[in-house]
């Protein structure tokens, strides 16, 4: 098969689809592989390793959609790309048609076949094109807030390690799930003294097995957490009701009685955010202060960190681009109830009821 990996155009998205390495995998596989010329740039991935992998290089990115029979992205196409794709083609890439009916009146119109990383799901719920971005983002979301507690970046001037003879900071994280252990792991190897809060028990037992004295756990109900973000130094929203809005657990009453120069870093934000005050920033103007305390709400983190998002993503990616290109889009989907999940558009039909329903289309 002949597999294309375009450069992301849209604006500050510096990931790519593909690393050297899976480049290597496919080709050691028999496939071959065409890259634009520039596509891992933002990522720290110059032309010449993906030469040497294997790859092709295609000057433009008409000649990419033009020879590639399957697609691998990260973003989904914007309308300049509309055109570029190709009937009978294979789209693989973050696509979120839901509240896109452009797009998705573009890929039914143009007979592609549009698999999205967010909706490949295992019969267990869990999301594994989604996973890699919330392990990024809750490691991230601890550097960030100590970033932003320093006073010269607006916060209270708190160390979260502490120092000999002096506490450390308090962190306290709402949701125990991929983004809230996650950031538990960078919090207690930075020192800090952090509490996580979920509302299911099995969770917090399993840190607590993990992690023994090194942390504390809660369970999450309203005196616990106003207790936790009244002495929080640096306040982490880590939760999610699949399918609804992020639950809202800090209210505006709560902010107000943090002390000044806290910082809130609320990655939950993507879903609504489970803090009152909440609203969603970019990486261009991240922070906002409310009464003093700072709140960042960027709602794609991993963005910051392109080289090793792409390398993450594409780690969790790679296996399912080999299956499609082995054995073809039906074959590797009757093979795999979670890649068929994925699937959202084909020969022009809409095969997405979440989708269908979003779009006011019935199912
Ligand atoms: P997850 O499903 O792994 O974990 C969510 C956790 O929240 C679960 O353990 C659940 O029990 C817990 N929870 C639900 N209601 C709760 C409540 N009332 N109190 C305490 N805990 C509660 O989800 P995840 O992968 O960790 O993602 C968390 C959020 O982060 C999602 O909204 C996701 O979209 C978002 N996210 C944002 C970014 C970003 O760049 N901002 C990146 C990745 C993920």
């Amino acid at each position: 098969m002949i597999v294309a990996v375009p450069k992301e155009i849209k604006t500050r998205e510096y990931r790519v689809g593909m690393t050297p390495a899976g480049v290597r995998a496919l080709t050691e596989d028999g496939h071959s592989i065409l890259i634009e010329i520039g596509a891992g740039i933002g990522s720290g991935i110059a032309d010449e390793e993906y030469r040497r992998a294997g790859a092709l290089l295609t000057e433009t990115a008409e000649e990419l959609y033009a020879r590639g029979e399957m697609i691998v992205k990260v973003k989904e196409p914007l309308p300049e790309e509309y055109p570029r794709l190709r009937p009978g083609s294979i789209l693989f890439t973050y696509l979120h048609l839901a509240p896109a009916p452009e797009l998705t009146a573009a890929l039914l119109q143009r007979q592609v076949t549009g698999v999205a990383y967010e909706t490949v799901e295992r019969a267990d719920g869990t999301l594994p094109l989604l996973l890699p971005m919330s392990e990024v983002a809750g490691r991230m979301a601890v550097q960030v807030g100590a970033h932003y507690l320093q006073k010269e970046n607006g916060g209270k001037g708190v160390l979260l390690a502490g120092a000999p003879g002096v506490r450390p900071g308090r962190v306290a994280i709402l949701g125990a799930g991929t983004v809230g252990s996650n950031a538990l792991r960078i919090a207690v190897g930075m020192g800090a003294d952090v509490t996580i809060l979920d509302i299911d028990p099995a969770r917090l037992a399993a840190l607590d097995e993990h992690y023994g004295n090194r942390i504390h756990t809660l369970i999450s109900n309203s005196q616990n957490i106003e207790d936790e973000a009244l002495r929080a130094d640096l306040l982490i929203g880590a939760v999610l009701v699949a399918g609804a809005r992020a639950p809202m657990l800090v209210s505006r009453e709560m902010v107000g009685a943090m002390s000044a120069g806290s910082v809130i870093v609320d990655v939950a934000v993507d879903q609504g955010g489970c803090v009152a005050t909440t609203r969603p920033t970019t990486h261009d103007d991240p922070v906002y202060s409310v009464d003093g305390v700072l709140h960042y709400g960027v709602a794609n983190m991993p963005g910051a960190v392109s080289r090793t998002s792409t390398y993450a993503l594409t780690n969790a990616t790679l296996p399912y681009v080999r299956k499609i290109a082995a054995s073809g889009l039906a074959a590797a989907t009757a093979a795999d109830e979670a890649l068929r999940r994925g699937v959202n558009t084909h020969k022009g039909t809409l095969c997405s009821a979440t989708v269908a329903r979003a779009l006011g289309l019935g199912w």
